[in-house]
């Protein structure tokens, strides 16, 4: 790859979530081509994909049998407006996520990305209670460190610092709650305990105001961008219970969680639960396409069905219910059906934690090594302050794709990592951690 390209690339792409001028000293990767769970670079350099491409892809670059779905739709429809008009995949999709909530959730409304999924939920839950006649019902509430996207709506419900601070004037900020993260547990709790005192908190904001509270936004299990903080689904059996006792919606966020990374193919599904309104992204095209979706209950659909077109959920995207995409997700929806993809990854997840525990478990510097399905992270204590970008860089230079959130370093592999490839990842990691601590 001539360094032409990287100049070219810095001068005029502006890339997400960087500081362009730490890329003066770490370049950006050019990436030619993907084979299954690898990266190929310029330099014809094969990099492991350990965080799914920021946590999208599901089954390898370049899926043959994705490809396929996706070669046929091309040839049959590219795009067609979802307003008045409809199509075979955004039916058959929506039908098939439906099924999969066992028909709780039989409505689906689309978008392309996660942000705007969040910012849907949100609105829906608004103007739901609003067409009922409680339009005092208008806050919302999240979790301490929850991130559910960027758009100046989604940032009301995220509550990282780094990406909120710098537009706090524009944000009209949710209450965040106490997270029940298993790592804040006192001594002699169980995670179950401090899920259960997380709990009591909500319980005290929704006796206090919950007549003014429109929803309760988490992600299951997992708070991902929070670096991976895990807890107990006892949280979200009280939270259930909580929200319907003082009639807030439950929005489950499973953008990140969701398409079986936690085990089951939703990660609620883990507390026995369903929420109001479900938020899907990322693996669901199996990171191929953008493609967001919210499904929500048929109460909440009743709401807005009237003659009165304002009563209506107006909101829309262009690329609404993009055919390829729906395409896209239909594949990855039968790769699923037809390799057992939940019982093959129970095996995966037990090598991923194997491995993990043979390289870190007895380090000085880890600290809660933890697993939820296909996804496993530690805590490095006394790590440097540009711990991340030490970290990252080693891990390239051995040929895997790490990217830690501040001092967490975490693995979130593709569905399709086989043991060697597995090995080599936790041996990229044990590599990279000794490099960033040196
Ligand atoms: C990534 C993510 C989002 C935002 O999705 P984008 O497609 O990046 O806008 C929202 N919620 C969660 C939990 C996420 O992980």
């Amino acid at each position: 790859m001539p360094a032409s390209l990287l100049q070219r690339s810095l001068a005029a792409v502006w890339h997400p979530c960087s500081q362009m001028k730490h890329h003066e000293t770490l370049p950006p990767v050019p990436v030619v081509a993907g084979k299954g769970p690898w990266l190929i670079t310029g330099d014809g350099k094969q990099v492991l994909d350990g965080i799914s491409s920021w946590w999208v892809n599901l089954f390898g670059h370049c899926n043959p049998r994705i490809n396929a779905a996706l070669r046929e739709q091309l040839d049959r429809l590219e795009h067609a407006m979802l307003a008045g008009f409809t199509h075979p995949p955004v039916v058959e999709l929506s039908e098939r996520l439906a099924a999969l909530t066992n028909g709780a959730l039989g409505h689906a409304f689309y978008a392309s990305d996660g942000a705007s999924a969040t910012e849907i939920a949100l609105k829906m839950s608004f103007h739901a209670w609003r067409n009922r006649g409680l339009p005092q019902k208008n806050r919302f509430l999240c979790l301490e460190n929850s991130y559910h996207g960027e758009t100046v709506g989604a940032l009301a419900v995220t509550d990282v610092a780094l990406f909120r601070e710098a537009y706090a004037p524009l944000v009209r900020r949710a209450e965040a709650l106490p997270s029940p993260d298993a790592r804040r547990a006192a001594p002699g709790e169980s995670a179950a305990d401090t899920a259960r005192r997380a709990a009591g908190a909500l319980a005290a904001k929704l006796e206090a105001e919950g007549g003014r509270i429109a929803a309760f936004i988490l992600e299951p299990l997992v708070q991902g961008a929070a670096g991976m903080a895990m807890y107990d689904p006892e949280y979200l059996r009280l939270a259930r219970a909580l929200c319907d006792r003082h009639r807030v919606h439950l929005i489950c966020d499973e953008i990140a969680v969701g398409c079986g990374r936690t085990g089951t193919f939703f990660a609620h599904e883990q507390a026995g639960i369903r929420p109001d309104l479900l938020c899907l992204s990322k693996g669901l095209s199996g990171g191929y396409l953008p493609l967001s979706v919210v499904l929500c209950r048929d109460e909440i659909f009743r709401a807005f069905y009237d003659d009165d077109v304002r009563r209506g959920f107006l909101h829309s995207h262009s690329y609404t219910g993009n055919p390829l995409a729906c395409r896209a997700a239909l594949a990855t929806l039968d790769i699923f059906d037809e390799d057992d993809v939940l019982a093959a990854n129970r095996e995966r997840a037990a090598w991923l934690g194997r491995l993990l525990a043979e390289a870190f478990s007895g380090h000085a510097a880890v600290r809660h090594l933890r697993q939820r399905g296909m996804i496993a992270a530690f805590d490095v204590e006394g790590a440097p302050k540009d711990f991340s970008r030490r970290f990252f860089a080693a891990a390239l230079d051995a040929r895997a794709l790490l990217r830690p959130i501040g001092n967490t370093v975490y693995f979130m592999p593709p569905y399709v990592m086989n043991e060697p490839e597995l090995r080599a990842l936790a041996q990229a990691a044990a590599h990279a951690l000794e490099c960033a601590l040196a």
